[in-house]
């Protein structure tokens, strides 16, 4: 099976409004507000039982994918804090930098970047229409410190972006693993910013996360990886999500262009919030190693076994969001499909079965009948070693169906009078609401094959 065969494939949905996403979220445990009880941190959030699953599937299909399934490819996990040069060489100390403006009469802030032109140029708020202050500007990098005596202390950074735990390990990596370039180097990991407009949920917080992969080139040959990875992650997204039309590559315009960089694209998905940017996918030439070099004093060029050669490395980055893909998959999967023939409707999550939270829900059909009872349980404790699984008996069926398809449980397994006669239980598929009967002894195998990635 590839990795997209699994995608179930719907009807056309409209653009799903973020409140009904942020509602299903903290109602069944998927995403709540950080410190709710003082009252929440702006751009802050914490994920709850169900939100933790679907994060760590995420974050291991795409380390599978990218690190287990390229022998060209290994796998860090840097630290959140690093020596404060890091920041200066990176250019971020002094750069990385939001222009912001507020309106004088609603008081909502813009980052001058994202503007409509017009309002920029008749300076007007697009909220409100009223007039905007001068612009002022804010870095983005969020302050701490090491060390307890006043005066001794280092002033640093939680870092702002993940990768540059990459480049600081780059030399470590060769000198301890068997790393011929081209090779790359992955991570996923926290980073931190004082973004001046936090908001949309998690599509722009404070505290998110990044997965990055750095791939390290002959400058010969950056084109050809540059397209290479452009393609590839291109494809990786499409086989995640059912709107695949809603997803496009667009190449960054002159004045986007990093001075190093001979051309950027973004990978964008489109939602109720526009078409917004996933993943970038980044030229970033020799700009890193060097910039390292010169700041460290440490040379980071690269001697080629066979020819000998000296270079300092060309680098393609391919730089995501978790908390991104996190919110894409919610809007994309979510649909309110209304009931036909007078009966109730649902609200149903096409989540990819690979990457859904819980895999599988082992329902008795009566919860007073103790034999019922003991099957289902026996089953679940069978299958909870294999995958994340639910025993639930509380409801009717019917209810208890529609409990799983909020939550994007891929099947349902039910244990009914027939399978006390012959063993065999009823599987439910989420997407369909088709049903089969199958022998308990092949479950395993049948889910298994449906739910998870090989
Ligand atoms: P933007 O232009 O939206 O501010 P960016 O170009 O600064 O994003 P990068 O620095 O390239 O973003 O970060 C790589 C990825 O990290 C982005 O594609 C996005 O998925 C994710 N990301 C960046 N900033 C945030 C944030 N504040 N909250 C959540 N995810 C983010």
């Amino acid at each position: 099976m590839t990795q997209t065969e699994n995608v179930p494939v719907t009807k056309e949905t409209p653009f799903v409004p973020i409140e009904k996403i942020v509602s299903l979220a903290k109602r069944r445990g998927f995403v709540y507000p950080n410190s709710e009880i003082y009252g929440g941190v702006s751009g802050i959030y914490d994920f709850g039982p169900l939100g933790v699953e679907l994060r760590n599937n995420i974050r291991r299909y795409w380390w599978w994918s990218m690190v287990q399934l390229n022998d060209n490819i290994v796998g860090i996990e840097g630290a959140i804090i690093t020596h404060p040069r890091v920041w200066e060489a990176s250019g971020h100390v002094e750069n990385f930098v939001d222009r912001l403006v507020e309106c004088k009469n609603c008081k909502r802030r813009f980052r001058i970047d994202h503007l409509p032109e017009e309002n920029l140029l008749q300076n007007k708020c697009p909220n409100c229409g009223g007039e905007l202050m001068e612009p002022r500007t804010f870095n983005l990098m969020m302050e701490t410190y090491i060390g307890v005596i006043e005066g001794e202390r280092m002033k640093t950074y939680l870092r702002g972006e993940a990768c540059q735990n990459i480049y600081l390990d780059y030399d470590n990596v060769l000198k301890s693993s068997r790393m011929q370039i081209p090779f790359g180097i992955c991570q996923i990991g926290k980073a931190f910013r004082n973004e001046v407009t936090p908001g949309n949920f998690l599509f722009r917080q404070r505290e998110f996360e990044q997965w990055d992969l750095q791939f390290f080139v002959h400058p010969g040959e950056m084109q050809k990886w540059f397209d290479y990875w452009k393609e590839r992650r291109f494809e990786w997204y499409k086989g995640i999500i059912n709107h695949r039309d809603r997803l496009r590559l667009r190449a960054h315009g002159p004045d986007e262009l990093a001075h190093y960089a001979k051309q950027a694209f973004d990978i964008e998905y489109q939602s109720i919030l526009g078409w917004q940017e996933w993943e970038g996918i980044h030229w970033r030439q020799d700009w890193d190693l060097s910039r390292h070099s010169q700041f460290s004093g440490q040379d980071l060029s690269y001697t080629d076994p066979n020819t000998k050669e000296r270079f300092i490395p060309w680098i393609v980055e391919t730089s995501g969001g978790v908390d991104r893909t996190f919110l894409n998959l919610l809007l994309d999967a979510y649909e309110e499909e209304p009931g036909e023939d007078g009966k109730e409707g649902r609200t149903v999550l096409h989540l990819n079965p690979m990457l859904a939270p819980v895999k599988v829900a082992v329902l008795p059909l009566q919860k007073n009948k103790e034999e019922l009872v003991n099957t289902a349980k026996d089953i679940y404790n069978r299958l909870k070693r294999l995958m994340v699984a639910q025993y639930d008996d509380v409801a009717n069926i019917g209810r208890r169906y529609r409990r799983q398809d909020e939550i994007g449980t891929p099947y349902c397994v039910t244990v009914d009078f027939d399978t006390l006669q012959d063993s065999t239980v009823t599987v439910r598929e989420r997407d369909t609401m088709s049903q089969i009967r199958l022998p308990i002894s092949e479950l395993p195998a049948y889910l298994l094959e449906r739910v998870t990635w090989h």
